[in-house]
């Protein structure tokens, strides 16, 4: 055939091969991230950390209340992050006892900032659908913390769970004569709850912390980022982990820096008792820590450093 003959053919064929592949492997760049799920093991327990997003949150010059802008801009300098915005990233702890589904906080159903709100779908990529979570515990009453109980239009997410609080939050939150003198954000947050559970309580359970209050898992009194603030342990076999809630936020600054009083703990130098006790304990005990605003998977370990104590992440490893 004219034009056409084996050694033309041969010829061309690596360049046409070439550009079949580079063709290929020019895959536009996507536009989402991948699931954000974790599992791991306690005792005989499952557990799996849920990631819902991130807050960008500027940052204040009096955003620390104790430390001068220089300290802290040399700590969010030591920890990577830019001097005018925090990233805040939120992370759910499931519980798996083999008998029930126990999720500790709820993510904020993207009703907070646009770049959070996968709890819900992550918890699909883990095969898990909201209404065979059996029970909900509730760390305090922040909208990060709260809002995934509901949709934006007030439908229950989790159909059949039991939904259980912190006694001191709800009776602080829930009243009415606070939430007429509340200013600013602090009153949207009193709003919020009362948005999130004024027709829910009736089937709210109340806790006091001190005790088990599912299989393997009790709540500890951490006061100071609100009233009623609690951590939890979660205890299988020999294993016991520590799930701090809000105790230590951004471990660059606050595992770092524990005495360091941020605006958004309500009472500072109890959130700093707290926290210290809380982080003394997890190095101590050498517990797995889980932590809501901790880089995802929000589970490692704390080392006591010459000054305060730093978060050592997990290895990420099949189960
Ligand atoms: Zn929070």
């Amino acid at each position: 055939m004219a034009g056409f003959n084996r050694r033309s053919f041969l010829a061309a064929a690596p360049f046409i091969f070439t550009a079949t592949a580079l063709a290929r492997a020019a895959a536009p760049a996507a536009k989402t991230q991948t699931p954000g799920t974790y599992r791991f093991r306690l005792g005989d327990y499952q557990l799996t950390a849920l990631y819902d997003g991130i807050w960008r949150l500027p940052i204040e010059d009096n955003f620390i209340r104790n430390a001068g802008k220089a300290d802290v801009n040399a700590a969010l300098a030591a920890g990577f992050l830019p001097p005018d915005v925090l990233p805040v990233s939120f992370t759910a702890l499931l519980v798996n006892t083999g008998r029930k589904l126990v999720l500790i906080d709820t993510g904020t159903a993207g009703q907070i900032t646009d770049s959070a709100g996968t709890l819900t779908a992550n918890l699909a990529t883990a095969g898990i659908k909201p209404a065979q979570i059996d029970t909900i515990l509730i760390s305090h009453f922040h909208p990060d913390h709260i809002n995934g109980l509901k949709t934006k239009d007030g439908g229950k997410v989790f159909a059949n769970a039991e939904i259980m609080v912190p006694q001191v939050e709800w009776d602080f939150w829930m009243d009415e004569s606070r939430i007429e003198t509340a200013e600013g954000v602090v009153k949207k947050y009193f709003l919020n709850a009362r948005r999130i559970f004024r027709d829910l309580a009736r089937e709210v359970h109340r806790f006091q912390p001190g005790r088990e209050i599912a299989p393997g898992i009790s709540a500890i009194a951490a006061p100071g980022h609100t009233p009623g603030h609690v951590a939890f342990t979660v205890s299988s076999g020999n294993q016991t982990m520590l799930v701090i809630g809000d105790a230590a936020r951004n471990p660059e600054l606050f595992v770092r820096h524990p005495a360091w009083q941020p605006s958004f703990d309500m009472d500072g130098p109890l959130a700093v008792a707290t926290r210290q006790s809380l982080l003394q304990k997890a190095a101590a005990d050498k517990l797995l820590v889980h932590g809501y605003h901790f880089p995802f998977p929000a589970t490692g370990h704390i080392a006591a450093r010459a000054e305060g104590y730093e978060l050592v992440p997990v290895l990420w490893q099949p189960l």
